[in-house]
């Protein structure tokens, strides 16, 4: 049982590395991007609120994304943990969570940080607007997105950072080796909140 969230700029690979940490854990993976994208397609009214945001490169306004996840957290499939990928994304976001995870009585137990240089960033996100061709994806738009990272959710890991809960991974490699750098964290992090 683990509940974690993974912090990162986008273009560091956290999606892929969610998806294998969740299997490994067995703990769903929540990731806020893929639960907007399902709401655009959808057509709900959270969707349009949130397209135009998205297809810039912008953040969805906090009060949004805090409700849809408050939601999301008090579902049945989350009693035995979670991993939280592209959540929180700004302090506002970050201290709805440590409020609603108060109130629900489930701790975090650790942020783990890719961490990639900025110059190898742009390289990957331009190669994923490519292969993907999501709208949010489109040149202006990606820079826009590193923006937003920069401004409002770099400052995340000094956040984490604080509370003892941040563990840096190096994300530069091939998946596997950041994926083992990643299991290599998540053991300690278990044995210490589990021992045996
Ligand atoms: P992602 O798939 O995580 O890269 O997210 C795609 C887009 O969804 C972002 O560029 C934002 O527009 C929006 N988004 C996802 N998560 C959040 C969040 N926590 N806060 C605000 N906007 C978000």
């Amino acid at each position: 049982m683990l509940r974690l969230i993974l912090l990162g700029p986008p273009g560091a690979g956290k999606g892929t590395q969610a998806t294998r940490i969740a299997g490994r854990y067995s703990i769903p993976h929540i990731s806020t991007g893929d639960i907007l994208r399902a709401n655009i397609e959808d057509g709900t009214e959270l969707g349009l609120q949130a397209q135009e945001y998205m297809e810039h490169g912008d953040l969805v306004p906090d009060g949004l994304v805090n409700e849809m996840m408050a939601e999301r957290l008090a579902s049945d499939d989350t009693g035995g943990g979670w991993l939280l990928d592209g959540f929180p994304r700004t302090v506002k976001q970050a201290e709805r969570l440590n409020e609603l995870l108060g109130q629900l009585g489930e701790p975090l137990d650790a942020a783990l940080y890719f961490d990639v240089p900025t110059d190898e960033l742009t390289k990957r996100i331009a190669g994923r607007a490519e292969q993907e061709c999501r709208p949010d994806d489109q040149e202006r738009a990606v820079r826009r997105r590193l923006e937003e990272y920069f401004q409002k959710t770099a400052q995340l890991t000094d956040f984490y950072r604080d509370q003892g809960l941040l563990h840096d991974i190096d994300a530069v490699g091939s998946v596997d080796e950041v994926t083992e750098r990643a299991f290599a964290v998540l053991q300690e992090v278990s044995a210490r909140i589990q021992p045996q």
